[in-house]
């Protein structure tokens, strides 16, 4: 017996099981509702974004509460096919910067790369829910126009890695990807934005690490969390894995309405975040795309609970925000 369960804690399978644990995502709004102990409303059962959730997230959703702050992050809801004034598909203009098959080039000295179109979440808010993927991204080997066309360009001194989300690539690639650029030698920076630490921490494998550990540059990693509910022990132990390597950790969130848009839990949302070993970097007002309406906020209250968090936090703990315009050379700080 004894022998048997220390057999199978060192082969604890941690390292290999989060792809896994994204095939076993919850896709069904109807199966998700039933976990948190709630009776189905009228979500709909088909949605354009398809509804995508992995356990190790619905484990910090509260049981029994329809408007936990987690749960309306990823659960469909009815007024997602109604058309509302000012809201779009491309609200960002991400269809005019693309500048080649996967880079997006917006913003001087930095580009970034679309390396998938797949999450380990659907966020209902998220402004790329309509980006044309299939054919914009730089995966499945196809990294050759992205690669030429950043060494072509001496200005360009950061990579952006994004998608989608770029941890969704197995490390083999990444690596792949990485040893490319490291032949370019205007390239000062490498920054990854992802949601995986947090929605998924066990993303954050020895494999990983040692990956982030090899690069040739500065390593900076955004990660995305809204709420300070999202930081539970596995997420913590996982940035501080990161915060091992070197890698500098920044937090950006998302405005929205029901879930953040208070300036309390905003507070709460930059102290946890700090806690956890990630710095408030933005914090973006909703970017107008079809469906996400309900997260709406008006920008004066923004400013409200901005001043509210000046008065409350350490000047290092308040976010910046900002607003993205299309065809502004930066995104615009609301003042
Ligand atoms: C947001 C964004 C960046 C990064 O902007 P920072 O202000 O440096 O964080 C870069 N490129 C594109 C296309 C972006 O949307
Ligand atoms: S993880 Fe990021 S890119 Fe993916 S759905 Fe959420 S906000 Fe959008």
């Amino acid at each position: 017996m004894k022998t048997d369960s220390l057999a199978r804690t060192t082969f604890a399978p941690k390292q290999a099981d989060w792809r896994d644990q994204i095939k076993r995502a919850v896709r069904d709004p109807a199966v998700l509702l039933e976990k948190l102990g709630l009776a189905p409303g009228d979500e709909p059962a088909v949605s354009r974004f398809p509804m995508l959730v992995p356990q190790a997230f619905i484990d910090r959703m509260r049981p029994g509460h329809r408007q936990d702050p987690l749960l309306l992050q990823v659960l469909p809801e009815r007024q997602e096919s109604e058309v509302a004034a000012g809201f779009s598909d491309d609200p960002v203009g991400d269809g005019a910067s693309s500048a080649e098959r996967g880079v997006l080039h917006k913003y001087r000295g930095r580009v970034l790369l679309i390396t998938t179109g797949a999450c380990a979440v659907h966020c209902r808010y998220c402004f790329r829910q309509a980006f044309p993927y299939a054919n914009q991204h730089a995966g499945s080997g196809q990294w050759r126009a992205a690669i030429d066309y950043i060494a072509s360009d001496d200005s360009i001194e950061e990579i952006i890695l994004s998608g989608g989300d770029p941890l969704m690539l197995p490390t083999r690639r990444l690596r792949e990807l990485t040893a490319r650029l490291a032949g370019i030698p205007h390239i000062r920076r490498l920054r990854i934005h992802t949601r995986l630490p947090v929605i998924l921490p066990d993303r954050v494998t020895t494999d990983l690490l040692d990956w982030l550990g090899e690069l040739p540059w500065p390593v900076v990693m955004v990660i995305h969390a809204n709420h300070a509910n999202e930081f539970d022990a596995a997420v913590c132990e996982a940035l501080q894995g990161l915060r091992m390597r070197g890698v500098h950790l920044l937090n950006q969130a998302v405005l929205l309405a029901g879930i953040n848009d208070s300036s309390p839990r905003l507070a709460d949302l930059m102290r946890r975040s700090f806690e956890a070993g990630a710095l408030p970097y933005y914090l973006h007002l909703l970017d107008p795309v079809s469906g996400a309406h309900r997260f709406d906020t008006d920008s004066f209250r923004a400013l409200e609970m901005m001043d509210a968090l000046r008065r409350e936090l350490s000047g290092y703990l308040v976010p910046r925000l900002v607003r993205e315009v299309a065809g502004e050379p930066y995104k615009l700080p609301v003042l």
